[in-house]
């Protein structure tokens, strides 16, 4: 698997001082899925499985009082139930007592249906990070991971289950595109964290120093790629961000991740919701991201790059670049070089670089970098005028790395089914 060819392509302008050692992509323990041509399967499209049921967070308000009125209640009930829901973070009926008895279980069958149950929930950092794995209507499997930070609380929500973008190195990836999660079940997730916290159940309140806390900061960067279930995962912000019938959560605190799907980050660049965008990009040259994010193979790196400089463009909001740090992979010092020169390339002060060690497996070709490699990967990035920060890893004693929990959870299940 290793190979000591020269590294850097010819007609590169840096100079290359030692042969750096080469590690090439490739899986291990399972087979990516392939196309005709022999690359690397890509499913945009979700498979049809049972629709979850409709609930208020899939509509907007007026849909939500039209909803009402059909099932022969007043449209009003609808600001009620989003009260209950996005402020006391409640789908209970028991707890509706603003509401007639008669109707309660009525209005909440229509319109705050139960969409999630609670399969696992696992606590690491003194309590600060709990994962939770959902089992969803139709049994598919989804993760969320909420962890507290000084001054403020972070939901890592997934938007599919599974994932259709085939990453080698991602435990996502290796089980493919179940299917497109549903806005109500992507924003579930946020309200339901949320009661965690409002019943004190993550870590001590007193490091924030305020009462009524609540999910702070989301990040799309759970299971699946946000950007192949769109009009969904728009539908999920809008609710997020709506201050009269939703969370009324700040846009600038949910980031968008994707592998790099160009036409719709240009689609996001034009809805006015200024949320933080970031590329997962983990290689600045296509030779390399060719292999490691196969959808390289449909959108190039200077694509990609193009396309996150037009986001800054259009809504001023700094671009975050994602490199999960791979040992002698990806993280040789001349990357880091040709990152710095491709962004300086687009311009000063629109991006910013967050490498992270790869969640590491030791001895597998997908181990994060040594700890000096990551210091030289991060300083040549800043002495080059690209502000870069080494993401803290959170969560590695319960599977952090987002869809190994469903992994070990599929992987529990075939054994006992044998
Ligand atoms: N599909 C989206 C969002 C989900 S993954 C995307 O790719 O951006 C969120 C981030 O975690 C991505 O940057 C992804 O590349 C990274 N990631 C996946 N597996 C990882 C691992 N084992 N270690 C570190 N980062 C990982």
């Amino acid at each position: 698997m290793t190979e000591s060819t020269p590294a850097r392509p010819e007609g590169m302008s840096a100079v290359r001082t030692t042969t750096a050692k080469q590690v090439r992509p490739a899986t291990e323990g399972w087979t990516q899925a392939k196309d005709a041509e022999g690359r690397p399967l890509l499913q945009f499209a979700s498979p049809k499985r049972g629709k979850p049921p409709v609930h208020l967070a899939d509509l907007d308000h007026d849909a939500r009082v039209e909803k009402l009125k059909e099932l022969g209640m007043p449209g009003f009930r609808a600001a009620q139930l989003e009260k209950h829901y996005f402020q006391h973070y409640t789908s209970d009926p028991v707890h509706m007592t603003d509401l007639p008895a008669a109707s309660r279980e009525e209005l909440v069958g229509g319109l705050l249906p139960n969409l999630m149950t609670e399969v696992r929930r696992l606590e690491t950092d003194g309590g600060d990070t709990i994962k939770f794995l959902w089992r969803l209507h139709d049994g598919a499997l989804v993760e969320s991971v909420l962890m507290r930070y000084t001054g403020r609380i972070t939901l890592c929500v997934s938007s599919q289950a599974g994932c259709g973008m085939n990453c080698p190195f991602c435990a996502t990836g290796q089980a493919g595109l179940t299917r497109n999660m549903s806005a109500a079940e992507i924003v579930d997730q946020v309200v339901r964290a949320n009661r965690l916290i409002a019943d004190g159940g993550l870590g001590d309140p007193r490091k924030v120093g305020h009462k009524d806390e609540r999910v702070t900061n989301i990040v799309f960067m759970g299971m699946g790629e946000p950007l192949a279930n769109y009009a969904r995962v728009m539908q999920a912000v809008r609710t997020m961000v709506d201050k009269k019938h939703g969370l009324g959560m700040s846009a600038r605190g949910i980031t968008v991740s994707t592998v790099g799907l160009v036409p719709a980050i240009r689609k996001l660049s034009a809805e006015e919701i200024p949320v933080t965008f970031a590329l997962s990009l983990h290689a600045p040259d296509d030779h390399l991201r060719d292999e490691l994010i196969p959808v390289n193979s449909r959108w190039k790196v200077d694509e990609a790059l193009d396309a996150a400089r037009e986001y800054f463009d259009k809504t001023g909001r700094r671009v975050s670049i994602e490199y999960a740090l791979i040992k002698d992979m990806n993280d040789h010092a001349w990357r880091a070089d040709l990152l710095a020169e491709k962004l300086n390339a687009r311009g000063r002060g629109w991006v910013h670089v967050n490498p992270i060690p790869l969640n590491p497996t030791p001895g597998s070709i997908w181990t994060s970098s040594d700890v000096d490699v990551q210091n030289e990967f991060v300083r040549r990035l800043n002495d080059a005028g690209i502000p870069t920060t080494l993401r803290d890893t959170r969560g590695k004693e319960i599977d952090g790395a987002c869809g190994q929990l469903v992994a070990t959870e599929e992987d529990q299940a075939a054994a006992a089914s044998v």
